[in-house]
């Protein structure tokens, strides 16, 4: 999960392909670029099968700390390589979470199997790609880097576009819930569609779209999406350091090398054939070429009744890329319901990281203890805590994900392939990167607003002397970038809530400064160790509140609801019209 705008590019050895990882979030990131295996060099896998724990620690069926920490112990040790889908540390980590599910009680929860094969696509696009604007009798060629990036998710090899006329069409949201439609009245298929990162109003300071707090409108990989729903050939995003929250450097980065996707037969949604981002300096060109001046166009993109622009530019472009494929598993284990065992809760959490660098010197393992064999010791803890109680009304299914740190991949495919339907699903209770910051006053509910699972955690948090507070930076879209998201999107009302910001003794500089700790020393480093010195105290509440949520769930007949408003309410009550 990511704290901040950030990424670390790590090959491991999936079949011995490279994966990059970022956090679901291949446009927000940094680089931490590490060398993939030289063929035939990879590690030779052991011999010995870790079924159960390497540690002789005896577990409660109660949610314990200690039992809390042998899990992350384990998961984070240097011997699991940093649990890199593919390799020996997913074969140790798969074995691990899978020998606990059998500890508990649990049953195989994918039709008799404790697996579900997720199947992955990598693109890597050619270096040297480069793309024209015909701007009348004048000729642009933008070279990938400095000045764009582009790249295909289609999984073809080759992929062309032809004089495409470039329409400039706002913020390119259409959101019906809040009567504002970019497209409106506009046919773009076949065209290229120019569009502004974040929210509509955003750039102006306005109210709309819920203000500094970044919608599901906001973010970038909405816009492609939202293209590729209304025909378009190709979208490109203009770049600004403020409204995507990092400068183009990070763009940069983040589209170089691998990027990774479902299948295009699994995940049937639409996909533009090309997509990319313009640098803001060739944005204010193109716009001048067409007697535009970028920043009124931001003052009029803010308004309603916005009407798209064509800006008199046709695209040619032909991007070639190598594409590779690869497998990895998610691990599952149901709790069968007593009364309504067709209905379900489902707790999730990813189990992969990203890996081990090969060769150099020094610490070269990725171990993820906070990121997230925290989210799995959690899963494993409330599952054991379950499964000791009184059998549930409805299932409980544990989903272990992997592919999170490739794109939210392991979720995505769950959400496409899903065991159990998803009218059938109540919700989806994701745990990732759980922070030891100790005992707080307050509960940070990423998202907060969203639905009605957060009028079931109000009273169990304040039982715990807590009240609920949404994340400090609501500008970053944090909600849409861990893997409840794909619940969301599919209508599923997920909740996404960890941690404080007020510690009960020690204040908030206390909890502000391992967070610091974290960002800069540890998220997504080799220094994201375990230490037997966690302050667990808030951790444990978390657990037991977010246990309880599930609890109440699986003992009831409600259908919590996404909130009046929510962009993804639309969604649910077209699978579940009341
Ligand atoms: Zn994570």
């Amino acid at each position: 999960m990511i704290q901040r705008p950030l990424r670390a590019a790590v090959l491991a050895s999936l079949a011995s392909l490279g994966l990059a990882a970022c956090s679901g979030d291949t446009a927000d990131t940094d680089t931490a670029v590490v060398e993939a295996p030289a063929a035939g060099t990879a590690p030779a896998p052991a011999a010995d099968a870790h079924r159960q724990p390497v540690t002789d620690h005896v577990f409660d069926s109660a949610i314990r700390a200690q039992d809390f920490n042998a899990h992350v112990q384990t998961l984070a040790s240097d011997d699991f390589e940093g649990r890199a889908p593919g390799g020996r540390g997913e074969r140790l980590t798969v074995e691990y979470i899978q020998g606990h599910f059998e500890r508990i009680g649990l049953e195989p929860g994918n039709d008799g199997s404790w697996v579900q094969t997720v199947p992955m696509v990598e693109t890597t696009a050619a270096p040297d790609t480069t793309f024209d604007l015909v701007m009348g009798s004048d000729t642009r060629t933008l070279a990938a880097g400095s000045e764009m990036v582009i790249g295909t998710r289609t999984g073809q090899r080759s992929v062309s576009v032809t004089d495409s006329e470039l329409v400039f069409v706002g913020y390119g949201v259409n959101a019906p819930e809040q009567g504002w439609n970019d497209y409106e009245g506009l046919d773009v298929e076949g065209k290229t569609v120019v569009i502004f990162v974040n929210d509509p109003g955003f750039h102006i300071g306005s109210e709309m779209f819920e203000g500094e707090r970044m919608t599901y409108y906001g973010r970038w990989t909405y816009k492609y999406e939202e293209a590729a729903r209304q025909g378009a050939a190709a979208a490109l995003i203009v770049h600004d350091d403020r409204g995507a929250g990092y400068g183009w450097s990070v763009v940069e980065n983040s589209w170089t090398g691998p990027q990774f996707d479902l299948p295009a037969d699994v995940d049937t949604a639409p996909r533009l054939p090309l997509q990319g981002w313009i640098s803001a300096d060739v944005a204010r060109d193109l716009f001048a070429h067409a007697g535009l001046d970028l920043d009124e166009q931001y003052e009029r993109a803010g308004q309603p009744g916005f009407t798209a622009v064509p800006l008199d530019t046709r695209l040619n472009a032909t991007v070639e890329s190598v594409i590779r494929e690869g497998e990895s598993p998610n691990v599952m284990g149901l709790l069968r319901g007593s009364e309504r065992p067709d209905e379900v809760v489902i707790y999730l959490a990813h189990w992969d990281h990203l890996g081990r660098v090969f060769g150099g010197v020094g610490d070269r393992i990725y171990n993820g203890a906070i990121d997230n064999a925290t989210g799995v010791a959690a899963i494993l803890e409330i599952a054991g805590q379950m499964a000791a109680g009184e059998r549930p009304e409805r299932s409980v299914l544990f989903l272990a994900v992997t592919l999170e740190e490739s794109g939210l991949l392991g979720s995505a495919y769950y959400v496409a392939d899903p065991v159990f339907p998803l009218e059938k699903t109540v919700a989806a209770i994701n745990i990732d990167a759980m922070l030891p910051v100790g005992r707080t006053t307050d509960f940070t509910v990423v998202g907060k607003g969203n639905s009605e699972l957060e009028d079931i955690l109000e009273p169990i948090a304040a039982a715990q002397g807590r009240v609920l507070v949404p994340e400090a930076a609501v500008h970053a879209g944090y909600y849409f970038r861990s893997d409840h998201f794909n619940f969301a999107k599919a209508g599923v009302p997920a909740l996404y809530a960890k941690g404080g910001t007020e510690h009960v003794e020690h204040g908030r500089e206390h909890v502000a400064a391992i967070e610091e700790d974290y960002r800069t020393n540890r998220y997504h480093k080799p220094g994201d160790e375990f230490d037997p010195d966690w302050d667990l105290e808030g951790i444990l509440l978390d657990l037991q509140a977010l246990y309880e949520v599930g609890r109440t769930l699986a003992d009831s007949d409600r259908w919590p609801n996404w909130y009046a408003g929510n962009p993804f309410r639309a969604a649910r009550e077209a699978m579940r019209p009341e």
